[in-house]
C-alpha cells in the first residue's frame, strides 16, 4: 500500500509528488494519458512545435522561479508590449522602461489617451508595491469594473484590455476577478512573458525527470474511488483496485467532480466551477508576417481572432529552417465545423496581413473545452480554496488557487504539505 495516491500528472499531480518527495513519503502517480503535462502540452507536426494552445510562462511566477530551472528552460521572452490591429492599421505599445526607444511612439500610439498612459504607469507603479497578500486582500469585483473604476477609458478598454486581458483569461467580457487580474498584471510587470525554447511541455517533463519514474503510472484512467476506515481505494478503468492512506485527486475541477460522485458513502461536497475554452489556429508560413518576437492583438472589438504571434520568432526551434509558425488564438469555441472556421480565419487573416495569409499552409487546430476554470468574484474569496475534501480524500489543481500554472503548481504543493501534515 501506498502513502499516497495521486490521480493525475498535470503540474499540480507532479508538484504534490515532487513535494512529498522532498519529505521522503511514498507516492505514485496514476495519469490516465500517455504523457505528463495535462494541459501544458506540445505536438510535433511536420518539424513544428504546437502547443496545445497557445500559452506562455511568465517567469516572475514565485512557484515556477522556485520549482523550475529557468536557465534548462532556456526561456525566449515577448517584447514587453504589444502590436494592435485597429482595422486598417497595426500601433505599437511598449513598456516604456524595458523599451525606453519606444517610449514617444508609445505615448503617442493611437491606444488610449494621454490620461489612460498616465493610469497605466500608475497601476503598475501600485501593483509592482504591493505584495500577493495585498493583492488578495483588496476587495474582489470583475476585471471591467476595476479598470473602469481605476479611470481607464472605453477606447483603452476595447483596444488594449479587452484583447489583451480577453486572451488570458479565455474571457472577452472581463468578469474574471480583479484579485486576479492584479496577480497576473503584477507577474507581467515584474518579470518576462516567456516560451521554453523547445516548447511548453519541457516545463512539465522538466518537473518529471526529478521525479521516480517507475512511480509514475501512464494511461492508467481511474474510474471510482471509495473510502473506508483504514484510508481511500481507488479503482482503475481497468478494474484493478490500489489502497493508500491519502488519495490527491489532481485532475481539472469536472473530473475531479466526476471521481468524487463515484463514492458510495462519505461523498464530501465538491461543486466544480464552469469553465472557459479557447481555441487556436496553427499555421506554416514561408515568410513571418511580422517580423518581431510580439504578441498581436485585435483592438476593433469584431471579428472572430482575438490574438496572434509568431513562436518561431522568439523560439526558433518552434519552426524548421527558412519557415515560420503561426498561432492564431479565438477567445471560446465557435459553434462552426472546423473547415468553416478555417474559412473565416484566414479571411481575417488576410485583412490583417494582406494576400499572402492565402498561402499559410493551416497545421492544426486545438478546441480546448476546460482550458481554465472559470474565475468570476467570488472566485477568490478566499484565493486558497480547501484541499482536504474528507479524512483522506485530497483535491489539488488550478481550481483550488489561481487558474495558471502558478496557481496549479502551488495548490499541488499545499496539498503534499496537507497530506504530509496528515500521515505525520
Ligand atoms: C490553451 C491553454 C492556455 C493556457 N495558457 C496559460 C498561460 O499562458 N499561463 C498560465 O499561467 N496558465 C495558462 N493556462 C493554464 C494552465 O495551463 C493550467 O492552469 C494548468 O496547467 C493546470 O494544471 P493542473 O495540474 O491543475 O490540471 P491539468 O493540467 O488538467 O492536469 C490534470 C491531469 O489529470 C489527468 N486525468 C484526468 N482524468 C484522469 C483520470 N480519471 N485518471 C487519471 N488521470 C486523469 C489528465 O490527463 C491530466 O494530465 C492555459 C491553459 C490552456 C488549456
Amino acid at each position: 500500500m501506498h502513502d499516497t495516491i495521486i490521480i493525475g500528472a498535470g503540474l499540480a499531480g507532479l508538484s504534490a509528488a515532487l513535494e512529498l518527495s522532498k519529505r521522503n513519503q511514498s507516492w505514485q502517480i496514476l495519469e490516465a494519458s500517455d504523457r505528463v503535462g495535462g494541459r501544458v502540452a506540445t505536438d510535433e507536426v511536420d518539424g513544428f512545435l504546437l502547443d496545445r494552445g497557445f500559452q506562455i510562462l511568465l517567469d516572475a511566477y514565485p512557484e515556477a522561479r522556485h520549482i523550475l530551472d529557468y536557465g534548462d528552460l532556456n526561456l525566449r521572452p515577448f517584447h514587453a508590449g504589444a502590436k494592435i490591429w485597429l482595422g486598417n492599421t497595426f500601433a505599437t505599445v511598449s513598456n516604456p522602461l524595458e523599451h525606453p526607444q519606444h517610449a514617444l511612439s508609445t505615448l503617442f500610439a493611437p491606444i488610449g489617451s494621454f490620461s489612460d498612459k498616465f493610469a497605466m504607469l500608475t497601476l503598475r507603479s501600485m501593483l509592482e508595491r504591493s505584495s500577493l497578500d495585498d493583492i488578495f486582500e483588496r476587495r474582489e469585483r470583475t476585471t471591467s469594473e476595476y479598470l473602469r473604476a481605476f479611470g481607464f477609458s472605453e477606447r483603452m478598454m476595447e483596444r488594449f484590455f479587452t484583447p489583451f486581458l480577453g486572451g488570458v483569461f479565455f474571457d472577452s467580457k472581463l468578469d474574471t476577478s480583479s484579485r486576479m487580474f492584479e496577480f497576473v498584471f503584477k507577474m507581467f510587470a515584474s518579470g518576462k512573458a516567456t516560451l521554453p525554447a523547445a516548447g511548453m511541455a519541457r516545463i512539465p517533463r522538466q518537473m518529471a525527470l526529478r521525479l521516480d519514474s517507475s512511480r509514475i503510472r501512464l494511461q492508467t484512467p481511474v474510474a471510482s474511488l471509495e473510502e473506508d476506515a483504514e484510508g481511500a481505494i481507488v479503482r482503475l478503468a481497468s478494474g484493478e483496485a490500489l489502497r493508500a492512506k491519502a488519495v490527491i485527486v489532481a485532475t481539472n475541477a469536472q473530473t475531479a467532480s466526476h471521481l468524487i460522485a463515484t463514492m458510495p458513502a462519505n461523498r464530501p461536497a465538491f461543486v466544480a466551477p464552469k469553465s472557459r475554452s479557447t481555441t487556436c489556429l496553427y499555421f506554416a508560413a514561408a515568410e513571418a508576417p511580422l517580423s518581431e518576437p510580439i504578441l498581436v492583438l485585435n483592438g476593433t472589438g469584431r471579428g472572430l481572432v482575438n490574438n496572434i504571434c509568431v513562436p518561431s520568432n522568439l523560439a526558433p526551434l518552434y519552426a524548421p529552417d527558412e519557415q515560420a509558425l503561426i498561432s492564431v488564438s479565438i477567445i471560446g469555441s465557435p459553434q462552426t465545423d472546423d473547415e468553416t472556421l478555417l474559412t473565416a480565419v484566414r479571411k481575417e487573416m488576410t485583412a490583417w496581413f494582406g494576400a499572402e495569409a492565402h498561402n499559410w499552409r493551416h497545421l492544426r487546430t486545438y478546441r480546448v473545452e476546460h482550458a481554465l476554470p472559470d474565475q468570476t468574484p467570488p472566485a477568490l474569496t478566499p484565493p486558497e480554496r480547501p484541499v482536504r475534501l474528507t479524512e483522506s480524500i485530497f483535491v489539488a489543481g488550478d481550481h483550488r488557487d489561481t487558474a495558471s500554472i502558478q496557481g496549479a503548481m502551488v495548490s499541488g504543493r499545499r496539498t503534499a504539505e496537507a497530506v504530509a501534515a496528515f500521515l505525520g
